[in-house]
């Protein structure tokens, strides 16, 4: 069967998943959705003796009906190879009557290297198929964590290139070390004078140039978008979740069919949309539970069916969730709606007029398999230390909000619950060794905390990190957010 997508704001454009991931955004601001999401036909036994690339296939394949076979195969093969430190590519791991789905064994030891290593292969692969000769050229801002998964995802793949700019004075600085060391002779790392909504903003603006479209079009050079609205982020994100239920299958620890619960940590509404999109297509999902840290505007939607980004924007210890507008939450909100794209459109005009909508009492019906939880600072805090000292497993900040709100919510459901565990402990080392005991670790340097890490939970150093250590920086371009399309003009030559 073949899945066409189409905008969750009109149905006047019709295209086919190839179109959708070389486009990113619909032509009228909406997101691109498959107009119906494919059943799972794969029977249990089979299943659960899947690989993690043979998952990723038979998944991928329902809702990239446009990709052959072979094409797909080749995708997934050059994702999943040994960039991932261990062969299973999301392991899963049982800790204190939870199962830790860990997705962060990729090159930037972030989940966002489950589908950004992938996407440069599928939007290569698009082009190709799309007649387009073009080089493109993957525009992003970031405040952090996007930009340098992005970065190592393309870095030398031929036919793109990528230009990042982040706010010169806003990341940390472990995040700003792992981008201006970018190897790869296609990568361009930009600091701007400025901050991420200037910097994404900046890069908005270029996208919708028409004249600046054209000028590239004549040297050669057409955009394209990396950021987790296009498709091609969301659907290999899928494919984990089905993974997961795979190997607790495997491991004889629920049986067929049996129900589960999820738990994911969240910020931009990706990673919990992908496992409600599993849920849709027949995966034994009973709860879906969307924790936040102390930007709890999506706890509040699901409690009251109000969203409301009118408050404070509060910076966390879990930086990747602080975040006040969840993009793909337009995709649920067409989803409950009942695929209605002029009441979707509606809403969210308004939440950018009026920076609130509420849904109807019909629409919050439909949400009853989706519960919201969060944690504050503290109770985070808490959940890695508690964890650390019952189990010696040490998790990471964002992790630890979707603990917390595992403890609180779901715990003593008697239903079986995997944890989306997003990000490796090394990556936020700091907040990380604090939580676990503050007084004895405050006056250590990045590095030496690196090491005491090593040493309590007896896990290995990752590369990316050893990586930074000694790497030399390559990127130094600083420019003020009114420059940004010079630089970019001066990168490309136009
Ligand atoms: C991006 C990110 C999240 C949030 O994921 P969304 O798909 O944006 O909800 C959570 N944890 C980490 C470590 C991240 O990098």
């Amino acid at each position: 069967m073949s899945v066409m997508y189409q905008s969750t704001r009109s149905r006047s454009e019709k295209v086919t998943a190839s179109q959708a991931i070389l486009k990113g955004l619909a032509d009228d601001g909406g997101l691109f959705v498959p107009e119906a999401i494919p059943a799972f036909t794969v029977p249990y036994k089979t299943l659960a003796g899947l690989s993690y690339q043979e998952t990723a296939y038979e998944v991928m394949k329902l809702f990239l009906s446009d990709f052959t076979g072979e094409e797909l195969k080749a995708c997934i093969r050059g994702a999943y190879d040994e960039k991932f430190d261990t062969k299973e590519i999301a392991p899963l791991v049982k800790k204190d009557g939870a199962y830790y789905l860990e997705l962060f064994h990729g090159k930037t030891i972030a989940f966002k290297d489950m589908a950004l290593s992938i996407l440069p292969y599928l939007m290569t692969t698009a082009a190709k198929k799309n007649g387009v000769t073009n080089e493109i050229v993957i525009l992003t801002a970031t405040s952090g964590d996007t930009g340098k998964a992005a970065l190592a995802g393309f870095a030398d793949v031929p036919g793109t290139s990528i230009i990042v700019f982040y706010p010169k004075n806003g990341v940390s600085p472990i995040q700003e070390k792992q981008m201006l060391t970018q190897k790869g002779n296609n990568t361009t790392v930009i600091g701007i004078v400025g901050n991420f909504d200037d910097a994404q903003t900046g890069v908005k603006e270029m996208f919708h140039s028409r004249e600046l479209a054209e000028r590239m079009d004549k040297k050669g050079y057409q955009f394209s978008s990396a950021n987790s609205i296009n498709i091609g982020r969301l659907v290999p994100q899928i494919v984990y979740y089905v993974y997961a239920y795979g190997q607790l299958l495997k491991q004889g620890e629920i049986k067929e069919g049996e129900k589960i619960n999820v738990v994911v940590p969240t910020g931009n509404f990706g990673n919990i949309l992908a496992a409600y999109y599993a849920k849709n297509m027949g995966l034994p999902i009973e709860t879906l539970y969307c924790a936040s840290n102390e930007n709890k505007v999506l706890y509040d939607f699901f409690q009251t069916g109000k969203y409301d980004r009118k408050r404070e924007f509060i910076l966390t210890s879990s930086p990747s969730m602080d975040i006040l507008i969840s993009s793909n939450l337009e995709r649920l909100i067409y989803r409950i709606a009942g695929e209605d794209a002029g009441r979707t459109k509606e809403l969210m005009e308004a939440l950018s007029s009026q920076g609130e909508y509420e849904i109807t009492p019909e629409m919050k019906e439909k949400l009853f398999c989706f519960e919201g939880g969060f944690a504050t600072e503290e109770e985070t805090a808490q959940t890695i230390r508690r964890v650390y000292e019952k189990t010696g497993y040490i998790m990471d900040t964002h992790t630890a909000v979707a603990s917390c709100v595992y403890e609180k919510k779901a715990a003593d459901t008697g239903v079986k619950t995997v944890i989306a565990s997003t990000a490796s402990p090394y990556k936020f080392t700091r907040s990380v060794m604090d939580a676990i005991d503050k007084k004895a670790y405050e006056n250590m340097s990045d590095f030496e905390l690196v090491d005491e890490l090593n040493r309590i939970s007896g896990v290995a150093v990752p590369g990316a990190i050893e990586e930074i250590r000694s790497a030399p920086v390559l990127h130094d371009t600083v420019c003020d957010k009114s420059e940004m399309q010079k630089e970019v003009e001066r990168i490309l030559g136009l």
